[in-house]
């Protein structure tokens, strides 16, 4: 696991995400448009005290391939819970994701630029419940936003039952989090 914002250890958990109407229409649109893929994209913006605020939605290809922890990752990473032996034989992109190593560095360096933070990363869920799986769980960066969003049909509207936020501890585990969205006018 990777640990992108160690300098904010000590201070207390984020319990709450601000996303407003249009980056959230944003975030699930890029996410939408690799169905019946797994959509993945960047989240950056800012931090106060116990309030994450979404600010920048990077839309991100989903570069998983079979056999990629074995070539990418350190052999901690190659064993996915619950799946010793055939690994990936029976998985593709619709329930896999990867995102591109190169966006994520393009993010991380505007992040430097602009003065804002690295948040985290969305992905979709094209064929089951906006609840984190035992891999998102294995694979989630320390000190870092989770979101999940259940699209399983790219025609309908997306409802509050349909998404996720989490919170990924230094233990490492998830904690969720409430999504403040302003009400619709
Ligand atoms: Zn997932």
């Amino acid at each position: 696991m990777s640990n992108f914002n160690n300098n904010e250890n000590l201070e207390e958990a984020p319990v709450v995400l601000q996303v407003d109407r249009q980056r959230l229409a944003a975030l699930e649109q890029s996410l939408t448009v690799a169905w019946p893929e797994e959509g993945c994209a960047l989240l950056l913006g800012g931090r106060h005290a116990g309030a994450l605020q979404l600010q920048r939605v990077w839309p991100c290809r989903n570069v998983w391939r079979p056999n990629w922890w074995e070539t990418c990752q350190p052999r901690d990473c190659r064993d996915e819970p619950g799946e010793a032996g055939g690994l990936h034989q029976a998985h593709n992109r619709s329930d896999r994701f990867v995102v591109d190593p190169l966006e994520l560095i393009a993010a991380q360096k505007y992040c430097r630029k602009k003065g804002i933070l690295f948040l985290g990363v969305a992905h979709s869920h094209p064929r089951g419940a906006p609840q984190p799986s035992a891999m998102d769980q294995h694979h989630a960066w320390r000190q870092s936003l989770v979101w999940i969003s259940a699209i399983a049909n790219p025609n309908s509207q997306l409802t509050e039952g349909d998404r996720g936020a989490w919170w990924v501890g230094g233990s490492g585990r998830l904690q969720p989090l409430r999504i403040d969205l302003p009400p619709i006018v």
